[in-house]
Order: C-alpha cells, then sequence, then structure tokens
C-alpha cells in the first residue's frame, strides 16, 4: 500500500521536522513493502532522510525564473525533491488551474523525470448525475495527460469527499476504481477523501485500491501512523 499525507497550508517547517521525526519513530515497524509519502507546505521542503519520501504540493513548470510567489526546479533540486502532486482539486478550483495548465505541468515534470502523484475527482452534482456521468467527468481530467508514463500514481478524489468526513462509499469506490483501472492500464491508484484510522481498513481491503492520499487525518503523525501500521 501506498500512504501519502498532503499537509496543505498546514504545519510549519519546526513542526514538519518534529513530525517527521515523531512519524520515523512510530512506523519504523512497518511493512517493507508499504511506501509513505509526506507532501509537507513549500516552506518545510528540506533533506529529510528515513523511510519515506518528500514531495512538494506544487511548482511551476520552469527551472527559475519571473513567476513571483511559486517555486521552480531550482528550489525543488536543493532539497532532491523528485515528486510532485498534480492537479489537486484545491489548485483546480482555488487557484484555478485549468486541465491545460494541469496538462502543461504534467508534461513538464514528466520531462524531469519526477514521479508524479496526478489527482482526479468529480463534484457532487456530477455524482448525483449517476456512474456514467462520473466516469464522464474523471475521464476527460485525463486530457493531455501521458498516462503511459512510467512515473505516474494516480489519485482518485471525490471532491465532496475531501475534507468533509464523509468518505465515499465501499461501493462508490470499487466501481470508480475498477473503471478506472482499465482507463489508466493499471497503473497504481490511490484513494483519497476524508481516509482516517477508522475506515482505513475497509477502503485498503478495495479491489484496486493501491493506497490512500490522506489529507485532515495526515497533520498528526500518531493518527497517520496509525493508518500505515492498521
Ligand atoms: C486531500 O485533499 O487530498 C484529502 C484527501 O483530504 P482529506 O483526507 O482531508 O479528505
Amino acid at each position: 500500500m501506498i500512504y501519502a499525507a498532503n499537509f496543505k497550508t498546514n504545519h510549519t517547517r519546526k513542526s514538519t521536522a518534529e513530525y517527521i521525526a515523531s512519524l520515523s519513530d512510530k512506523i519504523a515497524t512497518k511493512n517493507d513493502e508499504d511506501k509513505v509519502y509526506i507532501f509537507p507546505p513549500a516552506t518545510a521542503l528540506d533533506s529529510y532522510v528515513g523511510d519515506f519520501t518528500i514531495g512538494t504540493q506544487n511548482a511551476y513548470p520552469a527551472q527559475n525564473g519571473a513567476f513571483t510567489g511559486e517555486i521552480g526546479l531550482d528550489q525543488l533540486e536543493e532539497f532532491d525533491i523528485q515528486t510532485i502532486l498534480i492537479g489537486h482539486s484545491e489548485r483546480r478550483e482555488h487557484m484555478a488551474e485549468s486541465q491545460e495548465k494541469v496538462a502543461q505541468k504534467f508534461a513538464f515534470f514528466k520531462e524531469q523525470n519526477f514521479e508524479i502523484i496526478y489527482c482526479i475527482g468529480e463534484p457532487l452534482h456530477v455524482r448525483e448525475e449517476g456512474f456514467d456521468a462520473v466516469m464522464d467527468y474523471l475521464l476527460a481530467q485525463f486530457d493531455g495527460i501521458d498516462i503511459s508514463y512510467e512515473k505516474v500514481i494516480v489519485a482518485y478524489e471525490p471532491i465532496w469527499a475531501i475534507g468533509t468526513g464523509r468518505s465515499a462509499t465501499v461501493e462508490e469506490i470499487s466501481s470508480t476504481h475498477l473503471a478506472l483501472k482499465k482507463a489508466i492500464n493499471n497503473k497504481p491508484l490511490l484513494y483519497g477523501g476524508s481516509a482516517k484510522p477508522a475506515n482505513i481498513k475497509e477502503i485498503s481491503a478495495i479491489d484496486g485500491v493501491d493506497g490512500v492520499l490522506v489529507g485532515s487525518a495526515s497533520l498528526d503523525a500518531e493518527s497517520f501512523s496509525q493508518m500505515i501500521l492498521s
């Protein structure tokens, strides 16, 4: 299983270092085949050492340059960061990242040989229209994306389940993952949306779920470690 922690705009440089020290202790006995990713805020990127991969939640598709407020490859290379989240619904919505922009970013970081966790997900009104509408919406989020790229991991995150405490049901996750797995040639597929210690066993047992992308329940090292060790 893959366990990925997305801190979003939470944690400082100091609290991230404390978190990583604490998490490392707690997961010392994790299964070797389980992989842990941590996506701290950009200000907390650093050269941490341990049995986990540090990724960036975002970056501008450039080596460096006049892109106020953004970070580029120079800033990532300083800490040997080679993993990025692309297409998260919060960036699509709040930062108005269009599919075209998301695809440009994907192409750039693919060219740099980054590992890419590529996020897709539908809003509630689409889910309410039924399964075919959901799949049409999700498949459109692969426009311009080279899904054959060997270092891509897809994260299916229904927007209505993110940060709401309401996870998708086993049946919703199961049917969506089954269809997505076919569309993405069996690439690793994570589920995201209110995954937490209380539901991790149920979610990880679903066919086609290769891991979880976790927001709220990853912010506390104890809670995230419980998920990893479950
Ligand atoms: C996310 O935003 O990637 C996420 C899954 O958040 P949460 O776990 O809080 O729903």
